[in-house]
C-alpha cells in the first residue's frame, strides 16, 4: 500500500489554478495580492464606502425582494 499514489495518470484538462485571477470589482484592473480582491487600496476604500453608504447590496438577494427601493434609505433607529 505504500507509495501507491506516487505515480499514476494525470487527469488531462483538470488543471486547478492556485489562485484564479480576478479583476478588481471596482475598476476591472487585475487585482493584486496585497489588496485582493482589489487592485489597490483605493479601490478597496471605494468598495467599503459603497457598503457604508448602503448603496451596495448583494444583488442576488436584493432582486425581487425589495418592494419599493425608493422608500428605504434613511435608517431610523
Ligand atoms: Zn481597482
Amino acid at each position: 500500500m505504500a507509495g501507491a499514489r506516487k505515480t499514476g495518470t494525470k487527469t488531462s484538462g483538470e488543471v486547478v489554478p492556485l489562485r484564479p485571477a480576478r479583476p478588481c470589482p471596482i475598476c476591472d484592473k487585475s487585482s493584486t495580492r496585497a489588496n485582493y480582491p482589489f487592485c489597490s487600496k483605493r479601490c478597496a476604500d471605494i468598495d467599503l464606502s459603497h457598503w457604508l453608504s448602503g448603496s451596495y447590496v448583494i444583488a442576488s438577494a436584493e432582486e425581487g425582494l425589495s418592494s419599493d427601493p425608493e422608500a428605504g434609505g434613511e435608517d431610523d433607529r
